[in-house]
């Protein structure tokens, strides 16, 4: 069985976000750039099922510009066995990514999609489950707990009154969320033999994908600072403070 896994390049979560001068969005310009994280754990689980003896081949996608190739290169090296980059300079929606994951869906076939719960650039939250509709496969997501066995799925959902264990039919669409694994780090000789790894150059065309944005920024803001807190002397002060001066009590 195959395991897909989307990974997308996102400016890394070190680094402190400016907005452009002009409002125009956020500075990409000299700013590190790092596979999202939840991505990362996404590889991870690939490769421990592969590992495990559940999966074949791990194969790993990006859809952005051509350096998306150094984000492909890291899952390489972390062991995936091949990947694909899918160049355009567009700034790409999650359905536009869902349908050019479509496309690669019905050419590869694989078991398990492997999806980052959000990329922490645009926070969507949305490209897994819009795959799964495309595909009209099972979904599961904010998985913290995942094991295949005969063609079923079962995950631990991390929702909001706790944790849900559901059990799915493969092939699924499987959304990762932080607790499921501690991601590798790539070691030296994996990442100069990564170097040699096949990748594959496509472009949104190639899948019949329209990538021009659907929706129009129109301005990007910093949020405004916080206050300075202060400090009290006893709970009867705080209670007083919350509901003479903040009003929410
Ligand atoms: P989003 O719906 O934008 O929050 O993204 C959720 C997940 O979809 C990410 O963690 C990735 O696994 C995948 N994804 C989104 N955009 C891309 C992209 N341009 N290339 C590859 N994978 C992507």
């Amino acid at each position: 069985m195959k395991i897909l896994v989307p990974v997308k390049r996102v400016v890394d979560y070190n680094v402190k976000i400016r907005v452009k001068a002009d409002g125009s969005g956020v500075e990409l310009a000299n700013v590190k750039m790092s596979m999202n994280p939840f991505d990362e754990i996404s590889v991870e689980e690939a490769l421990r099922l592969k590992e495990g003896g559940e999966a074949s081949e791990v194969i790993v996608v990006s859809i952005g510009p051509a350096k998306a190739e150094e984000t492909l290169r890291t899952a390489l090296a972390m062991g995936a066995d091949r990947a694909i980059l899918v160049e355009t300079e567009d700034h790409v929606e999650p359905l536009a990514v869902a349908k050019i994951l479509k496309a690669i869906v019905d050419s590869e076939q694989p078991g398990l999609i492997l999806v980052g719960k959000q990329a922490i650039d645009d926070d969507s939250n949305q490209t897994g489950q819009m795959l799964a509709a495309l595909l009209g496969s099972s979904q599961a997501t904010f998985a913290s707990a995942l094991e295949l066995s005969n063609g079923k799925a079962r995950v631990v959902r991390e929702v909001d009154g706790g944790l849900q264990t559901i059990d799915i039919k493969l092939p699924a669409v499987v959304t990762t969320d932080l607790r499921l694994n501690e991601p590798r780090y790539a070691s030296l000789p994996n990442i100069m033999k990564a170097k040699k790894k096949p990748l594959d150059k496509k472009s949104p065309a190639d899948f019949g994908v329209n990538t021009a944005a659907r929706l129009k920024v129109l301005k990007t803001e910093e949020p405004s600072g916080r206050k300075a807190g202060i400090k009290v002397k006893s709970v009867t002060e705080l209670v007083e403070k919350l509901k003479t001066e903040a009003s929410v009590l």
